[in-house]
């Protein structure tokens, strides 16, 4: 399971796509087939969160984007 490195990149400028145009429908990164669901579940302003799933394909991901420095805040 999981995303190839190829399949990584690609989701991650579907995602950059779709945040700047939401309403579009973005190709699976997987499969290529348009109409890519995705679900922004971040937990800002500590990570980005995104669900990525395709009814062609199966995929079914959640990308993980890490956000700021782990040295802020106080940390133990
Ligand atoms: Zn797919």
């Amino acid at each position: 399971m999981g995303l190839t490195a190829d399949e990584l990149r690609t989701s991650l400028e579907v995602i950059a796509a779709w945040r700047s145009d939401p309403d579009a429908a973005h190709p699976c990164p997987r499969c290529s087939a348009p109409g890519l669901a995705l679900a922004d579940r971040s937990a800002r302003p500590y990570a980005e969160w995104y669900h990525l799933a395709c009814a062609g394909c199966g995929l079914d991901e959640t990308i993980h984007i890490p956000l700021g420095s782990p040295t802020l805040g106080d940390a133990d």
